[in-house]
């Protein structure tokens, strides 16, 4: 039977609760991460890695390049152990002149817009095409390339019907399992622990009662103060406190496989078809689909957002493809079923934007690796950290998507308000308290786009 007393015990040693304990045992705290499984093995092993600074509100623009910001001290901090590439994001699109989007990215970046986004209308005076991958002589800002001549010179392998891109410049790659081992190395230098079981329970008394259910073994943890960090199964664990999360949990996939015909540029950046499409299925194909009733969706208009982007740097020949078009919730479980379909789907989808992976069609090289995770989110579509309904419970849960990308920051602000250290302004607004800001909650239903890719 495990007896442990502890300061401050986070339930969750995904990357979100690793951090959180990261950071709060740099300030001296003493912790322990609670893990039913493995570190790192459930959602934080499916992530595509990418990180960006791009999103539709500045709240969202401020806790990504605050995690940037902590990431690149690390990727430093350790001779580049993270693996840190920056050659952005590519979101290309059709339409010739996509206002809504440039509004879109003026409004992200706040009062920093004026100064971080260039607009390209012509051949390229100034643009630095993404030629090499090192994040630390990348540039800032974003360019929105409007001229075709630019597009088909810096992006040769995309579709010529591309009429626009817009290229974040402060995005790339991390190896975030390494992130996570150099996390844990520190913890345990700083005394932090490690405990092996599944919280079953919490109890109340001066503090907090885990119940531990493990392998074999039945466990007890006594925590002055809990974090949940709990990923997929955050809302279960602010059920065992009496609480209700507005969370739920969507599956997302990816594949990942061996571009053998070198149909994606090694040096191409991770690049999003926006466009909407209706996926480029033969005759006889769409036919069958359609007559499908459980296929009959995948003949019909599809939404845009699919992914590609190289994998295993420029020496490397895999890539991966994601397409995160399922929006339907369900309960999370260790092993979720995917789609036998999906593989086929993406490749399709994403031919659109790189045609020379049609090459794949119906063939698509072996192994190809069908993953993922839940993406679990807030109908917002942004995270809740800081502190819980229950006194002394904290969270750092519904990192949806971006989990990766946004664990320093949410693990730095989750151990602030822990400790009592001044917070940053968006602080307010990614905790609960944003559900008692009317106007807040307006705004964010108004926005068309919730930052979701
Ligand atoms: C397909 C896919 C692609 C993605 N791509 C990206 C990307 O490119 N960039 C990016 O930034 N993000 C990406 N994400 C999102 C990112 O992976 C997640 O946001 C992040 O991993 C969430 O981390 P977490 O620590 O909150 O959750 P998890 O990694 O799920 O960790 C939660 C941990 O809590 C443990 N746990 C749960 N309940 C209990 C309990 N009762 N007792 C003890 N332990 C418990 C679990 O075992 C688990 O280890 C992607 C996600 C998916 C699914």
């Amino acid at each position: 039977m495990v007896h442990q007393d502890v300061e401050i015990a986070i339930i969750g040693a995904g990357i979100v609760g690793i951090a959180a304990a990261y950071y709060l045992a740099a300030a001296g705290r003493r912790v322990a991460l609670v893990e039913a499984g493995q570190p790192m093995a459930l959602t934080s092993a499916q992530s595509g890695e990418n990180y960006r600074n791009w999103w539709p509100h500045p709240v969202m623009t401020e806790l990504t390049d605050r995690s940037i910001t902590l990431m690149e001290a690390i990727a430093r901090e350790t001779g580049d152990r993270i693996a840190m590439t920056r050659r952005g994001y590519a979101l290309a699109t059709r339409r010739a002149r996509p206002d809504d989007l440039i509004d879109q990215l003026q409004v992200g970046y706040g009062a920093e817009a004026a100064a971080r986004v260039r607009i390209h209308e012509g051949t390229g005076g100034g643009y630095r095409p993404p030629v090499s991958a090192d994040w630390q002589t990348a540039p800032d800002g974003v360019d929105v390339l409007l001229d075709r001549a630019l597009i088909r010179r810096t992006f040769p392998s995309f579709s010529p019907d591309i009429a626009a891109v817009v290229h974040i410049r402060r995005a790339g790659s991390i190896g975030s399992q390494q992130m996570g081992q150099f996390m844990l190395e520190r913890i345990r230098e700083a005394g932090g622990r490690l405990v092996r079981g599944r919280v079953a329970g919490i109890a109340r008394d001066s503090g907090f009662a885990l119940d531990l259910d493990g392998p074999g073994r039945r466990g007890l943890i006594r925590a002055d103060a809990i974090v949940n960090a709990a990923g997929p199964y955050a809302a279960g664990i602010a059920a065992m406190l009496g609480e209700t999360l507005p969370i739920t949990n969507v599956l997302q996939q990816k594949i990942t496989f061996e571009d053998r015909e070198g149909a994606v540029p090694r040096a191409m950046p991770f690049s999003i078809d926006l466009d909407g499409q209706s996926i480029d299925w033969g005759e006889e194909e769409r036919q069958a689909l359609a007559a499908d009733p459980d296929h009959a969706w995948l003949a019909r208009p599809m939404p845009g957002s699919i992914h590609c982007r190289p994998e295993g740097g420029d020496g490397g020949r895999w890539i991966k493809l994601g397409w995160a078009y399922n929006r339907g919730p369900s309960e999370p479980v260790p092993a979720p079923e995917f789609d036998p379909h999906f593989p086929e789907v993406v490749l399709r989808g994403a031919s659109r934007l790189n045609p020379a992976l049609r090459t794949y069609y119906g063939r698509l090289p072996r192994p190809c690796v069908l993953y993922g995770g839940y993406y679990t989110m807030t109908p917002e579509n942004w995270p809740l950290i800081g502190p819980m309904g229950t006194p002394g419970a904290y969270m750092a849960v519904a990192l949806s998507g971006f989990g990766t990308m946004a664990a320093c920051a949410a693990g730095e602000l989750c151990a602030r308000w822990l400790t009592g250290a001044p917070l940053p302004a968006h602080a307010g607004p990614l905790g609960l308290a944003r559900y008692a800001d009317r106007a807040l909650m307006d705004e964010l239903a108004s926005m068309e786009s919730k930052g979701v890719l």
